[in-house]
């Protein structure tokens, strides 16, 4: 069947008839050129060696890479890269009671107690891994379950607390919370942000 190139009007529609052969050679893949890098990057980051080998088999129509790859991709470093195990103790376990205490708050919790409290919150110490438990309404009570669990556990035991380890959190850095600890001469630690594992003595 032969066709001549012609231009029919139909309404709005501008329908052009060309030739078999031309449109074949409309069609034909025009080849794409870049550097290795780059083709590594569209890839997906697969390996620089099989995209050359990809290339020199011609796996895929009109690819063509040029220059050597650099190996050195910063996206692909940074995907390999892994975290050294964080211990779930604190490398240096207490030799003496209350010379270091572990808390955490917990909450809020979707059911509340009887007597309405919505969070609570842990005590323990590195020594014993004892855990003194209280329950708070509000977050703001932490400050004051924090004197409760001191005065009681410093009677109880003859000791003084020396050092509190918590994760950072807003209700453990008020200004009210760090003038208590200074008055008291007690230091805080805190774990490094996103590593829940550091205060594994106190996460539930
Ligand atoms: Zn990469």
């Amino acid at each position: 069947m032969r066709y001549s190139p012609k231009h029919i009007k139909s309404k709005q529609i501008w329908v052009e008839i060309i030739k078999p052969e031309k449109a074949m050679s409309a069609c034909k893949p025009r080849s794409s050129k870049a550097p290795l890098s780059l083709w590594h990057c569209c890839l997906g980051h697969i390996s620089e060696e099989t995209i050359q080998n990809m290339a020199k088999e011609g796996v895929i129509t009109g690819m063509e890479v040029e220059g050597p790859g650099s190996g050195n991709c910063s996206t692909c470093l940074k995907g390999k890269q892994t975290w050294s195990n964080i211990p779930h103790v604190t490398e240096e376990q207490s030799t003496k009671v209350l010379s270091r205490v572990f808390s955490d708050l917990c909450g809020p919790m979707e059911t509340l107690t009887t007597e309405g409290h919505h969070y609570f919150i842990t005590f323990t110490n590195d020594y014993s891994h004892y855990t003194h438990i209280g329950f708070c309404k509000h977050k703001d009570d932490t400050l004051t379950m924090f004197k409760i669990f001191k005065a009681c556990a410093e009677k109880e035991t003859g000791k003084s607390l020396k050092i509190l380890c918590t994760d950072g959190g807003g209700e453990y850095s008020s200004n009210a919370f760090n003038s208590f600890l200074a008055k008291n001469g007690i230091k805080q630690e805190t774990t490094n942000p996103y590593t829940p594992q550091e205060n594994g003595v106190s996460k539930c």
